[in-house]
């Protein structure tokens, strides 16, 4: 079978993907390649850490996007013909793996958290998790390549050994292209990370308006914790940063109390919440899903509630 290529951005990337392209690599009697970033991971380290060979991509000038890469990666793609092209599930990994997939007339199976290689058949096997971690659903390709992208800290990075030898070349420039960067604004990030928060206090859809957010606020004080946030209230109505938002798209969770606010409990918020010790809800509506998965609930309108919560807690 043809060779592993990783196309990594950065070096954390490149060293994961390079620990799952070794995953393949004995199976598949195939090299593995590492076409890398200018600036990302050496030669020397990818090749220490079993790539066999290295494309380096050209520097980019500051106004062009990464993107830019795609015709110079599409005509290598297509004279090296690899079996499998990983890259990470990142955002721009993401982007850039779907349209050289679709440049090569080629499949992509995104997030993908296991792969291997089944000899008899010679199809690459993939794993990836479906209906918000209800369920594994299990891939097979047979064409090649394979465009697959691999979601961040899912394969442990790989080693590096001594002695290892390996060809390092350096890709030409990409060809101009029609998109311009012209500004760059950073992104509204929330102050703390939540993912390490021992107590959460989490707001739901349940809240009418943004200004009444200081309520769950008030109570994540209280408590000594941090506000955490479903999906609606960060990416359709942006009331909080993105980074607040916990479940499937969002963090993933492990508080020692967490407690829902308006939040109805569907199964993409509470995959994130499954490592909480202590599960609260308020709720008003004694049917909300997420009762189901609290260890303690209150039926109630959250704006007569919380504050005798806050109240007692003060006490
Ligand atoms: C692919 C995909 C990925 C997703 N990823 C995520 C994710 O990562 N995180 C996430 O959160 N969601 C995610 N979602 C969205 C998810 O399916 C739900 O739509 C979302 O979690 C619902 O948010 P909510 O509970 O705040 O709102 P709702 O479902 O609208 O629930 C609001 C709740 O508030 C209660 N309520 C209303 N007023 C009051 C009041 N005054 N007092 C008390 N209770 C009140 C209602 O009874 C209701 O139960 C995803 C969806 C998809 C399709």
């Amino acid at each position: 079978m043809a060779g592993i290529w990783i196309i990594a951005e950065t070096r954390e990337q490149a060293f994961e993907l390079l620990g799952a392209g070794r995953s393949l690599a004995p199976g598949m009697g195939a090299a593995l390649t590492a076409v890398v970033a200018a600036g990302s991971a050496s030669p020397e380290e990818c090749i220490a850490r079993g790539a066999d060979e290295v494309l380096l991509l050209a520097e980019l000038s500051p106004g062009e996007p990464y993107g830019a890469h795609l015709p110079v990666l599409e005509q290598e793609a297509r004279a090296a013909s690899p079996g499998v092209i990983l890259f990470s599930a990142a955002a721009r990994g993401k982007e850039l793996a779907a349209r050289l997939a679709a440049r090569l007339g080629a499949g992509l199976c995104s997030a993908c958290t296991a792969l291997s290689f089944d000899k008899g058949s010679g199809s690459v096997l993939m794993e990836r998790i479906a209906y918000g971690g209800a369920a594994i659903q299990k891939l097979t390709s047979s064409a090649a390549p394979v465009v697959v992208t691999v979601p961040p800290r899912s394969f442990a990075p790989a080693e590096a050994a001594d002695g290892r030898q390996g060809r390092t070349r350096e890709l030409p420039a990409p060809p101009p292209s029609a998109v311009k960067i012209v500004d760059r604004k950073p992104r509204e990030k929330a102050a703390k990370d939540i993912a390490e928060a021992r107590v959460i206090v989490c707001a739901g859809r349940g809240f009418d308006k943004k200004e009444d957010l200081a309520l769950a606020r008030e109570l994540a004080d209280a408590l000594g914790g941090e506000l955490g946030a479903t999906r609606p209230l960060t990416e359709e109505l942006h009331w909080l940063p993105e980074d607040l938002c916990i479940g499937l798209s969002g963090v993933q969770v492990k508080p020692e109390l967490y407690v829902g606010l308006g939040v109805s409990g569907q199964v993409q918020h509470m995959t994130g919440v499954r490592g909480a010790r202590v599960v609260c809800a308020v709720n008003k509506d004694e049917n909300a899903p997420i009762f189901a998965l609290s260890d303690f609930g209150i039926v109630g309108n959250l704006y007569e509630v919380v504050p005798k919560i806050i109240e007692a807690m003060r006490k």
